[in-house]
């Protein structure tokens, strides 16, 4: 049986409608999990209701018993998972943020600008046309270093509104990564990669959605990047070193 839709109500409302294990905001791309699952015996409780995001809710279901690759996520880990983020979006417009917990963000913030500086891949998504075009991967080095730390569990932030950004940053910078792998490959020698070209003659459509595709998605990780900033600077009241370092 599906949640009934109060059950899902409350959930939606404890949630704010990001996911409970990534934190990026979904909207209504939201589903909504059985902690134990009902061939287990799993109810239909608002206890049990775990909201998730589409990639998420995959991972919940794509672990194969009998290949098993990764790390399987257990019930008591998604009970924790659920509790911490309801009570982080129900504090948050409490004031149980303190002097330390800001410092902390503060801290997370300035790692979070020297790994993604707004000069390198970020500038360099801002401009560069994929159409027709090879690109250098080195490029994307930074952005794949931000994907790396994420892995890190300190890289959150403990105040909530920031968290929902930068958790959608790392789902947008993820997107494209994903993007850029399915649609490109690499060209003569070196680190370049590029739409074939070939596609723009024999395949137009396909040319078209894949450069549309990495054009959209860089769009989004570039605005998200944006807001983080934006809002970084005015919730913790700090500036974002914009010098680049001099040898
Ligand atoms: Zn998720």
């Amino acid at each position: 049986m599906p949640f009934n839709s109060k059950v899902k109500a409350q959930a939606m409302v404890a949630c704010g409608r990001c996911c409970s294990i990534c934190h990026k905001f979904c909207g209504i791309k939201i589903e909504c999990h059985h902690i134990i699952h009902e061939s287990e015996g799993g109810e239909d409780t608002y206890e049990n209701c775990l909201p998730l995001c589409f990639d998420c809710h995959a991972d919940m279901r794509s672990y194969d018993k009998k290949h098993p690759k990764g790390t399987k996520y257990k019930r008591e880990e998604l009970e924790l998972h659920r509790e911490q983020w309801f009570n982080k979006v129900s504090n948050s417009s409490v004031s149980t943020y303190t002097d330390e917990h800001r410092q902390l963000d503060i801290e997370l913030f300035q790692r979070i600008t020297e790994i993604l500086p707004w000069n390198t891949s970020i500038d360099f998504l801002r401009t560069n046309n994929f159409a027709g075009f090879s690109f250098d991967w080195d490029y994307m080095s930074d952005l794949e270093s931000f994907l790396r730390t994420t892995t890190d569990p300190s890289f959150e932030f403990i105040d909530v509104k920031l968290e929902v950004v930068r958790a959608t940053l790392e789902s947008y910078a993820d997107e494209l990564t994903t993007a850029l792998c399915q649609n490109t490959f690499s060209v003569a020698d070196g680190n370049r990669s590029s739409v074939p070209q070939e596609w723009e003659l024999e395949c137009p459509e396909r040319f078209n959605r894949a450069t549309n595709l990495i054009h959209s998605t860089a769009k989004k990780v570039v605005a998200q990047y944006d807001l983080l900033i934006k809002e970084g600077r005015r919730q913790l009241g700090v500036s974002t070193s914009t010098h680049t370092n001099q040898a």
